[in-house]
């Protein structure tokens, strides 16, 4: 055969073909026998059957050949080529369908467990397999001689009337008694009743659906709450002419195209549970009537009305709602030009609660002179207000937090 022209004996052994290739660093040798390849290395990775070689086709690979500093990559390469006729869909189709027959496997399982325990448990409890019907009705067959009274009747003689009157009598003489037996009876039966109690493993039901919803195999990247936040124009007035823009840094910038009332609101129903925290800039530039506001607004108010005349902060001296000052001075401090300042906004309705203050310093904080006016069971939305072309609105900063810091 072709093979066997090409092996040649060894000179030393002639018994043995020269059929390995050992390849050592430092010691290498193309063709060799087993016996001299054993004196030679310890190292028997390094040796390779030509017939290995000669038969290797185009997926075949190496265990140990070429060298590489890391061995596991011949195995990883290995088992990589096993699924290479199969796609990553159909990989990650079947390694999900994997979790879920074992998830639907090992829950219905525990949950076999469980009710038989329950079950055993049940049948185990004394005085819960009579038939509670039947006790009522013995008892109350019993203390009413139901069947006695009808067995008068039935075969009435002289004595009858009397045997019946001395019956009912009875029974008012056992009015009390009658009542008790009757009454514990129910007792008994209720509280037998309440030994089973689904308030808890209803609350744990629906935790465990919860949990379930939140399986997730894909690492979506975590986006910050300003990537959300958008805002839409009002209908009100002059506000479609609002340019509404994301800048670079994610913030989002109002301006007003052409001079007019221009109101936009977040895209989102403020929530009264939760604690918002918002920063907003405001530019006036050369303009002193400033008439930049942010506030919150009732949804349904706000494609027909203004924040003017709402629940706002003006950057403008005039019928300010948020100037009850809580610290330092007004956030406020008068009609001035080029104006260029950041107040933080932190709302929480629940608490009737909106406050302002210039940040970063917190110098200056005002809340809503009169909480009253924040209404409840009503839904509202962040608002701003700007009027002139030459003025800038700027949210800077959107977050939800469990609790508001000292600052403020
Ligand atoms: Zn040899």
């Amino acid at each position: 055969m072709e093979i066997e022209k090409q092996q040649s004996k060894c000179n030393i052994h002639p018994q043995f073909n020269n059929n390995l290739l050992l390849f050592e660093e430092n010691n290498i040798h193309t063709k060799i026998c087993s016996i001299c390849a054993k004196q030679l290395t310890k190292n028997f990775s390094k040796v390779i059957e030509h017939d290995e070689f000669l038969h290797a086709d185009q997926s075949h690979i190496f265990s140990s050949f070429p060298p590489l500093e890391d061995e596991n990559i011949y195995n990883t390469i290995q088992n990589l080529q096993i699924k290479k006729d199969t796609s990553i869909e159909e990989i990650f189709v079947e390694k999900i369908q994997n979790y879920f027959i074992t998830l639907k496997k090992e829950i219905n399982q525990k949950i076999d467990i469980l009710y038989n325990q329950v079950k055993q448990k049940i049948i185990q409890m004394a005085d819960l397999s009579q038939n509670q019907g039947n006790i009522f009705l013995d008892i109350y067959n019993e203390i009413s001689s139901k069947f006695d009274i009808q067995r008068l009747y039935n075969q009435y003689q002289e004595d009858s009337e009397q045997r019946l009157k001395e019956i009912i009598q009875e029974k008012y003489q056992n009015i009390r008694n009658n009542t008790e037996k009757l009454q514990k009876t129910i007792l008994e039966y209720q509280k037998n009743f309440n030994k089973i109690n689904l308030k808890t493993p209803t609350e744990i039901q629906k935790k465990i659906i919860d949990l379930i919803d939140q399986i997730n195999f894909f690492e979506i990247p975590q986006k910050e709450p300003i990537d959300k936040l958008e805002f839409e124009k009002s209908k009100y007035l002059g506000s479609q002419n609002l340019q509404i823009k994301r800048l670079q840094n994610r913030q989002i910038q109002i301006t007003q195209s052409i001079e007019g009332y221009g109101i936009s609101y977040a895209n989102f129903i403020i929530d009264p549970n939760q604690k918002y925290i918002f920063r907003v800039q405001f530019y006036t530039y050369s303009q002193a009537n400033s008439f930049l506001m942010v506030g919150i607004i009732q949804e349904q108010d706000k494609d027909n009305k203004n924040l003017y005349n709402g629940i706002c902060y003006k950057e403008r001296g005039d019928s300010m709602k948020i100037d009850k000052v809580v610290k330092g001075n007004n956030v406020f401090e008068g009609k001035k030009v080029n104006i260029d300042k950041e107040i933080e906004v932190r709302i929480h309705l629940a608490k009737k609660m909106i406050k302002v203050a210039n940040y970063p310093n917190y110098e200056n904080v005002a809340e809503l002179q009169n909480k009253q006016l924040i209404l409840e069971n009503t839904q509202y939305r962040l608002a701003v207000e700007l009027y002139y072309t030459v003025h800038k609105i700027i949210i800077t900063h959107f977050s939800k937090v469990d609790e508001f810091d000292e600052k403020m």
